[in-house]
């Protein structure tokens, strides 16, 4: 029976890392969080990550425009946090609201600042394995591998389902610069169970609910299960859901290793993900040496 990771555990210790880091570092990061619109799960999201920045001892702020913003006023006051020497980080909420172009407006945000990692430059740097903010879901997926199996992953087969510009392809670069062998799968590829169970780490990252079965393993094998679907749950009551991964947990769980469950694997390393960039995004702007 496979061993489950708790993402909980690790972001909390991910966490705590980053709070003991920040205390060793001659001033306090900040990170300015942007906020367009009124969605509600939005709103959410911010508060967690305004709570999580206060808690590990740095700086937020949090700037809104309303539903009505235009696309020059959010990039208005994206090129003034760019400007403002005090934040060190910049995460603007997805997804904005209709008739505003997300990616154009990720494109203002200096790379420097870009904690989401999600800039074309935040990119080339990752592709380039040049020193730079690293997106946080992949980040998160490394560290949970590495927990499984220990922090060396050297020649490890990885592989990859999915090949999204935010989550596929940078999950596959952060193993690759583990020095694993990566292949990225996506729905073309052919005999996906076949390659996946070549898989010492496999990383569903697709948006099929429990599409991963238990015979798609090799045995023994880290599932590290990004996808986060929401079905319906009859047994819960009339109308209700419940998330999944991508992953059949109860089908994998048997012949894996180790598994990360939906939720609580995957998802909560992803904030604690940005609150460690943020610390890099300070120290890196501001010249002070990054605590181990
Ligand atoms: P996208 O829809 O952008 O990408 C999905 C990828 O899966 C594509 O590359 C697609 O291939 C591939 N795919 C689709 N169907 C198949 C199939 N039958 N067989 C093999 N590959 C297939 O999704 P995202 O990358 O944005 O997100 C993926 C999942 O991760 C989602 O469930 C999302 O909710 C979750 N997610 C979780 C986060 C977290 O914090 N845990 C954060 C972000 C996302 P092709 O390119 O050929 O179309």
């Amino acid at each position: 029976m496979a061993k489950r990771i708790s993402g909980k555990d690790v972001a909390a210790d991910v966490k705590a890392s980053v709070a003991a880091a920040v205390r060793t570092l001659p001033g306090q990061p900040t990170l300015a969080v942007v906020l367009v619109g009124d969605d509600p799960a939005s709103e959410v999201y911010v508060r967690h990550k305004v709570t999580d920045t206060e808690e590990v001892g740095m700086r937020s702020i949090k700037k809104t425009l309303p539903a009505t913003a235009t696309q020059a006023e959010v990039e208005a006051l994206i090129s003034d946090l760019n400007q403002d020497d005090e934040v060190d980080g910049i995460l603007l909420q997805l997804p904005l609201p209709n008739g505003l172009d997300a990616n154009q407006a990720i494109e203002c945000i200096d790379p420097d600042k870009d904690v989401d990692g999600l800039t074309e430059a935040s990119a080339g740097r990752l592709v380039l394995g040049k020193t730079g903010l690293r997106p946080c879901t992949p980040t998160g997926s490394v560290i949970l591998a590495k927990r499984a199996l220990g922090d060396n992953l050297s020649g490890k087969n990885v592989v990859v389902i999915g090949r999204s510009i935010l989550v596929g392809k940078p999950t596959a670069l952060l193993f690759l610069a583990e020095n694993c062998t990566v292949t990225i799968a996506h729905s073309k590829t052919k005999d996906l169970p076949g390659l996946c169970r070549t898989a010492d780490i496999l990383v569903p990252a697709v948006g099929r609910p429990q599409m991963v079965k238990g015979d798609w393993l090799k045995p023994g094998a880290v599932v590290i299960d990004v996808g986060i679907n929401r079905i319906d749950a009859p047994e819960r009551g009339e109308g209700k859901t419940r998330l999944v991964g991508d992953a059949d947990f109860a089908d994998c769980e048997p012949v894996a290793g180790h598994i990360t469950p939906v939720p609580g694997g995957v998802g909560p390393m992803t904030r604690a993900c940005l609150l460690q960039n943020t610390v890099k995004a300070a120290c890196y702007r501001r010249g002070w040496t990054l605590p181990d």
